[in-house]
């Protein structure tokens, strides 16, 4: 069967040493490169374009849509000002996910977001972010580890009637880099995996193109041998062979 080509939506890295400090580099932590691979596809890296005109045909030819993890998103693409622990933003990156977002939706290509790749989905369709959840939630667990990136740290609990639950049944643990999460989740969606403190970490669309999002980093524990995690990108890779058949 062919191999899926699944676009991965870049960042831009600011160097701050080096040759070049102040350079920006288009870059994707090689997790998400080997994980795709590890999956039976092949990864094409989508860098971060100015003219949001043609991000459609940037994607056009793409199978699937990974989108990376990265910066926080800028609060007033959801209708917010900032509050005092927002992070760093980067307004071009936001409005790049979010137009491959849109143009995987115009498309119908299957989308699958990490992280700040989740939150841009929810912001895309109109949901809410939480600007820092140890601030503005009551009782949070750590969700920003202090372990290596590829040990889970926390337990979710699945929606067994998921695409996740397909993947994980009831439960999986996770590892946890994130400050912010989702507040209001979009129309058209269903959060389907939750940390015990009620952090939302996974949403899917109901309806549409194929869309499931994760705030935790599967990519960093898949690198690193997970099978379950392997296992996830694989149903992704299946969501995109059948929409491909589908065409
Ligand atoms: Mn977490």
């Amino acid at each position: 069967m062919k191999k899926p080509k699944i676009g991965i939506a870049a960042n831009i890295l600011i160097m701050d040493s080096g040759m070049m400090p102040g350079i920006y580099r288009a870059y994707v932590n090689n997790d998400y490169v080997e994980s795709v691979e590890k999956a039976g596809c092949i990864p094409v890296m989508l860098p971060v374009i100015s003219d949001l005109a043609d991000v459609k045909e940037q994607v056009k030819s793409l199978d699937g849509i990974v989108l990376s993890g990265g910066w926080d998103i800028d609060p007033l693409l959801y209708g917010e000002q900032p509050q005092p622990q927002q992070g760093f933003t980067m307004n071009e990156v936001d409005r790049f996910f979010l137009a491959v977002i849109k143009a995987g939706d115009e498309l119908s290509i299957p989308v699958f977001g990490i992280c700040k790749g989740m939150q841009a989905v929810n912001v895309a369709f109109g949901g809410t972010l939480w600007q820092d959840i140890g601030c503005q939630m009551k009782e949070c667990l750590q969700h920003m580890q202090q372990a290596p990136r590829y040990n889970p740290t926390h337990r979710i609990c699945v929606e067994e009637e998921s695409f996740l639950g397909d993947v994980f049944g009831k439960d999986v643990m996770v590892n946890s880099f994130h400050h912010q999460s989702i507040k209001a989740v979009a129309p058209g969606f269903r959060v389907t995996a939750s940390a015990e403190d009620g952090v939302v970490e996974a949403i899917e669309r109901t309806q549409g193109n194929f869309i499931c999002g994760v705030q935790w980093h599967p990519e960093m524990m898949a690198q690193h041998g997970d099978k379950m995690m392997i296992q996830l990108f694989q149903a992704f890779a299946d969501k995109c062979r059948q929409q491909e058949g589908n065409i």
